[in-house]
């Protein structure tokens, strides 16, 4: 039933370039782990949080569906044990150098997770019936 749901990208707002593979919206709470070194998310699955804080309103992906992105240049933002905590701000680019999410991966600040950046994407829906042909589909 849940897979009725539209395959939703995420896109670069500077540059176009997909930075997440398709996923598909959870519409309700997911059952959310609350431990350190966890996946907060399934893969292949975004949640918009509404949950009050500071990530209210924001989407919510698994790290191994995020595509085309690297790490900050500035090594301050970056920080981190044995991951990246994301509590300096935004810490993942895109790979032509576009601020895109904060990534949370360290072993203390709880299940990982990335959060997209406000304003920072463009949201496609996907055709079902294309989504094997995206990899080869040129990128513009
Ligand atoms: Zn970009």
């Amino acid at each position: 039933m849940g897979d009725k749901r539209p395959l939703i990208l995420f896109k670069c707002a500077g540059c176009w370039l997909p930075v997440t593979r398709p996923v598909r919206l959870l519409d309700e709470v997911p059952d959310l782990p609350s431990g350190d070194g966890v996946d907060l998310l399934p893969e292949g699955y975004c949640w918009r949080n509404d949950l009050t804080g500071k990530s209210c309103g924001r989407f919510l992906l698994n790290l191994r569906d995020m595509v085309n992105t690297r790490y900050h240049d500035d090594g301050r933002l970056v920080s981190g044990c044995c991951g990246l905590s994301g509590i300096d701000g935004v810490n993942t680019l895109c790979a032509n150098g576009h601020e895109v999410a904060t990534e949370s991966s360290d072993c203390w600040t709880g299940p990982y997770h990335v959060e997209l950046e406000p304003y920072t994407y463009i949201i496609t829906e996907l055709d079902q019936e294309l989504v094997p042909a995206l990899n080869t589909t040129p990128l513009l």
